[in-house]
């Protein structure tokens, strides 16, 4: 069983399909909403149909789906990058970040200078942006790298380097695209660990786009499991695990079973259309 119930009045920690009812949520304030949300690119691809969500201020949320399934196309739409075909989406971009798979640094510029950039174009002044760049360099774990060139940064630097510039922007919304997909396992695994701090310690709201199910439930609070495209909701699993999450829970029963659990939903999608 998932549920992990051995004290009376412990929580029934581990992972839990839930209804895909976005009613239930309404009454908590809303940083996203998607309503019957479709897009049809115009060549005729339809990568989406009627998605309906909604996330909660301060809640993380990872999406899981196969390749093609839509997942970049919702979060492109959500970021305003992308123009939307039917329904409606609601978002604060004021003050949203949004961090690829590529860290996306510029070469001629130093690490420090980098991470300034965004500030710089938003015309911040020159001491403040300092002040920023510097704190969220440490936030992201890469104090004493400010004067290096990304040519001499390791891959999971590069990644850090382009989190600590989104984080410049103070985001409420923080979209992610498989943002560790490019990075080896270990490397990998300590950024989750960080973003999973950074989340608790800055409270924004993740919407987290992912290959990884152990990535995915170790880092959201609901995976939403997205069917082969046209991508629509195939399943929603609430996580409830410990926070903050430890390394060493990744290899406990809740958690491995939560992993299961979702892995056996993403299996039963992908059998539903052919695909592998
Ligand atoms: P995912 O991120 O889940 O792998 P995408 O959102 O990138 O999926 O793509 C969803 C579908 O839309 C895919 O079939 C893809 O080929 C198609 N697609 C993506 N961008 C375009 C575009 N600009 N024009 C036409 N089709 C596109
Ligand atoms: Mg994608």
């Amino acid at each position: 069983m998932l549920n992990q119930t051995s004290t009376g009045s412990a929580p029934a920690y581990g992972v839990h399909q839930i209804a895909h009812d976005p009613a239930t949520r309404a009454d908590r304030a809303t940083a996203v909403a998607f309503d019957n949300l479709s897009m049809t690119y115009p060549d005729g691809t339809e990568a989406l149909q009627d998605i309906t969500l909604t996330i909660r201020e301060g809640e993380f949320v990872s999406f899981i789906g196969p390749s093609g399934c839509g997942k970049s196309t919702l979060a492109r739409i959500a970021s305003g990058l992308l123009q939307h075909t039917g329904g409606t989406v609601r978002i604060d971009r004021e003050h949203l970040a949004f961090v690829f798979q590529e860290a996306t640094l510029l070469p001629w510029r130093k690490t420090l200078q980098n991470v300034e950039l965004m500030m710089e174009l938003r015309g911040v002044r020159a001491s403040e942006r300092r002040r920023k760049a510097l704190e969220q360099m440490e936030a992201v774990g890469l104090k004493g790298f400010e004067d290096r060139f990304p040519r001499a940064l390791s891959g999971g630097m590069k990644m850090r380097a382009s989190l600590a510039r989104s984080l410049t922007l103070d985001p409420t919304v923080f979209l992610f695209d498989e943002p560790f997909g490019a990075l080896d396992e270990i490397t990998r695994e300590r950024l989750i660990e960080d973003l999973s701090a950074l989340h608790r310690e800055k409270g924004f709201t993740g919407f987290f786009i992912t290959h990884s199910i152990p990535e995915a439930v170790y880092l959201s609070d609901r995976v939403v499991v997205m069917s082969a495209r046209p991508g629509r909701i195939h399943a929603e699993f609430e996580v409830n695990l410990p926070s903050p999450r430890t390394h060493a829970m990744r290899f406990e029963a809740p958690f491995t079973e939560g992993c299961a659990l979702v892995s056996e939903s993403l299996q039963a999608t992908m059998h539903d259309t052919g695909e592998d």
